[in-house]
């Protein structure tokens, strides 16, 4: 499986599982809501049935004497009933008048039953098909056929001399019954129109889901692929630089195996030749090794004092032939007073001698290179300063690349292996400092490392308190 299609698959399975997951969350969520509001509907209905029921009750109750008739008496009482057994001709003033309690007369039916539970009367609205007889439970859920539904209360009607009068008690005990029915269709309605919103807008919102999920999944995934490419170029660069010598190398061994006795004054040249590649390749693998090394260390560092100022005028020193020998007038320029660093002292080393020998290397001869060492801000500033051919800006932000070179062919000849600047780059970091370019093509360039500066009291302490030191305060 190539790459490409590897990190697909895994964007693909990502984007799938987070799908799964938020589907669940949101089914999980979305049902309980529905369930939450639907219930909480049901529950504000009946409390408002309930209600209107109590408020009838308590106002008809004191109305109702036993009576001969009771008939007569609800008519009397409520005079827009409509009275069982006789046609229903409702008054035309109904939609003015108010039975007593209920103001929205299309919602609420009312029943009125002697305590023999035999329907007496009902209002005009009264779904047609509904039983005559009574069920004496206080809740019901009726339905006519494929008609909308009712929600049914019944609560028992006493007769006003029973409360009144303690020593008579009527032997019933009620007088009758008060049902009191809402039409569910407001409330089908709502819960109808919750599921529609459910069942669409879940898939539509899973959709969404989805399409962000894939997205998210590639933002996670592109460091992770660019550092894999970048991986795969390093191993592609290293085995390509390790090839060329290498070969070089064989054949050279080659030719000497085949050379003729007779001409043992051509051996010592190819030797020589076998010598310089192999101290290449070995260059090459402890510079892959230092790099591999400066990257994967992540434990604290055993660092020590290390004073730039002694760093610099060795380095001076020990480049002072190579200079020479390019024709380049090599100086450096240091302030009066010490400065220290905390540090690995052969990694600095290699660090500011990777900058010199580059501008020394990248400068024509005639030319001059100038280190200078300053501290500025609690921070130690080392400028290595060439009036070499200078790196054109578009190249400024690759050279720190391994094995980047501006001019291959240039780089190799002055044996150059393209680590340099990337061993200096991982040193600075690794000191926890930054490496700058500054560089104008045919004017020179300047290369600054900034590192954190410790103290002179600070220099006195034991190595340990000074990596804590460093831990603390870096
Ligand atoms: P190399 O081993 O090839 O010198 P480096 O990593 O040290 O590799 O440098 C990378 C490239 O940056 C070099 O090939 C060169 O083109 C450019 N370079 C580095 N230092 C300088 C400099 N002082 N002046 C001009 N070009 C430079």
């Amino acid at each position: 499986m190539d790459n490409q299609s590897l990190f697909r698959r895994s964007r693909a399975r990502l984007a799938i599982w987070y799908t799964g997951v938020m589907a669940v969350i949101l089914g999980l969520s979305g049902f309980g809501l529905y369930r939450a509001l639907v219930l909480a509907n049901w529950v504000a209905l009946e409390r408002e049935v309930e209600s209107i029921a109590g408020t009838l009750h308590d106002s008809i109750e004191p109305m109702l004497l036993p009576a001969e008739n009771p008939t007569e008496l609800l008519q009397q009482i409520f005079p827009d009933l409509c009275v069982a057994g006789q046609v229903c001709d409702p008054p035309t003033t109904l939609n003015q008048r108010h039975t007593t309690g209920i103001s929205d007369r299309r919602s609420y039916y009312i029943r009125l039953f002697d305590h023999h539970g035999t329907l007496l009367a009902y209002s005009p609205n009264q779904p047609l098909p509904l039983s005559q007889a009574l069920n004496p439970a206080p809740w019901q859920t009726l339905q006519a056929d494929n008609g909308p539904r009712y929600r049914q209360f019944t609560t028992i009607l006493h007769a006003a001399h029973t409360h009144a009068d303690s020593g008579e008690s009527h032997s019933h005990g009620s007088w009758g019954y008060l049902q009191i029915g809402r039409t569910l269709a407001p409330f089908d309605a709502e819960v109808q129109r919750l599921q529609w919103v459910l069942t669409v807008g879940l898939p539509l919102a899973l959709v969404l889901v989805a399409v962000s999920g894939w997205g998210l999944a590639g933002l996670a995934l592109r460091p992770l692929y660019q550092a894999y490419q970048r991986q795969q170029r390093f191993t592609a660069d290293a085995a390509h630089e390790l090839r060329s010598p290498l070969a070089s190398l064989l054949a050279t061994v080659e030719a000497i195996l085949r050379l003729p006795p007779s001409q043992p004054q051509d051996v010592p040249p190819m030797l020589q030749t076998v010598e310089r590649q192999g101290r290449r390749l070995s260059r090459l693998i402890a510079d892959l090794l230092l790099l591999t090394s400066l990257e994967q260390d992540f434990s604290p560092p055993s660092f020590k004092p290390c004073c730039l100022n002694d760093l610099v005028t060795d380095l001076t020193e020990e480049l002072s032939e190579l200079a020479t020998a390019s024709d380049i007038h090599l100086a450096h320029h240091l302030p009066e007073h010490e400065i220290w660093v905390l540090g690995h002292e052969s990694q600095l080393y290699r660090l500011v001698s990777n900058l010199m020998a580059n501008a020394i290397q990248y400068t024509p001869p005639g030319g001059s290179v100038l280190v200078s060492l300053e501290a500025h801000d609690h921070r130690a500033i080392i400028a290595v300063k060439d009036t070499g051919i200078g790196i054109p800006p578009t190249e400024q932000s690759h050279i720190f690349e391994r094995f980047y070179r501006v001019d291959g062919d240039r780089s190799r000849k002055t044996g150059g292996t393209g680590l340099g600047l990337a061993i200096a780059k991982a040193i600075t970091q690794h000191h926890r400092g930054h490496l700058t370019i500054k560089s104008d093509v045919g004017q020179g360039s300047i290369f600054s490392v900034y590192l954190p500066v410790i103290h002179p009291p600070v220099v006195r302490l034991e190595a340990q308190n000074l990596q804590d030191y460093y831990r603390l305060n870096g």
